[in-house]
């Protein structure tokens, strides 16, 4: 029988670094307990020894439908509620479009867009059984607007914002659906860019970038702890000095 804990419960995709970190010790500080997913297991588990207060790691994928089935039955059994799901796995292989990087593209489409729908149909019942939640969907800058090197990770956050507000209309009012769509934020995301060239420009460019993961929890925190009946649905946040 799956246990009910007194504590409001957050769920975090992409929970082992960056915006999913920062954003579990800001909703542990709020007294939420967290489920931590991402893949790298030892930094979500560290995390949750860390956070404390019965919040769990749980090793997922969320290109991997059984994987995200197997957290949500956990989340079920340890937790036994989910008040918040928070869709932030994400990767960013920029790059300029070409067949050498038809991975990269399947990639990004299956990590940003589909891995947030998977989580979100996966969670859908345990986040309204109680009466209602949020869900939280990190979207980007690249959500709505496009460069030349970004073409298919702006394709997964324009899609995202289009699946939101429609989810946003479907589950009025019990359930408020938020988009938060960071600018540049200082984190490992361009780490993974597999074009040589674009990784090195966009590293540099991130070495000096000011925001950071904190201020986009403060930001995810902000729109969750609204009185109920004000629904926080879109919140673009660039650093200062980004056109
Ligand atoms: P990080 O690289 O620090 O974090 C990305 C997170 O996604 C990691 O925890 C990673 O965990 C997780 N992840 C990637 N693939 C998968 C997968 N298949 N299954 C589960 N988890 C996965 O970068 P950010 O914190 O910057 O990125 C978080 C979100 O913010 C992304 O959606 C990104 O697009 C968005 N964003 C970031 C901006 C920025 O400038 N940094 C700007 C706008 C939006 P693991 O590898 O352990 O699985």
């Amino acid at each position: 029988m799956a246990i009910t804990t007194a504590a409001r419960v957050a769920v975090i995709t992409g929970a082992s670094s960056g915006i999913g970190e920062a954003t579990a010790r800001a909703l542990a500080a709020e007294g939420y307990t967290v489920a931590l997913l991402a893949r790298r297991r030892d930094r979500i588990s560290e995390l949750a020894t860390e956070l404390g207060g019965g919040s769990i790691a749980v090793e997922t994928d969320v290109t991997d439908r059984d994987s995200v089935l197997a957290a949500a039955a956990r989340v079920r059994d340890e937790l036994g509620r989910v008040d918040v799901l928070v869709n932030n796995a994400g990767v960013m292989l920029l790059g300029p479009f070409s067949a050498e990087r038809h991975e990269d593209y399947r990639r990004m489409i299956e990590t940003n867009l589909l891995g947030a729908i998977t989580a979100t149909e996966v969670f859908l019942d345990q986040l309204t059984s109680d009466g209602g939640g949020d869900i939280i969907t990190v979207s980007s800058v690249a959500g709505r607007s496009a460069r030349p090197v970004n073409g298919v990770y702006a394709a997964t956050k324009w899609g995202v914002n289009g699946w939101s507000e429609s989810l946003r209309q479907q589950l009025l009012p019990d359930v408020r659906v938020t988009l938060v769509e960071p600018g540049a934020v200082k984190t490992d995301l361009p780490s993974h860019i597999t074009d040589e060239q674009t990784r090195k420009t966009t590293e540099e460019m991130y070495a000096g970038v000011e925001v950071t993961p904190e201020d986009i929890a403060e930001v995810i925190v902000f729109a969750v702890t609204r009185p109920r009946h004000v629904a926080v649905h879109e919140i673009l946040v660039r650093p200062a000095g980004q056109a």
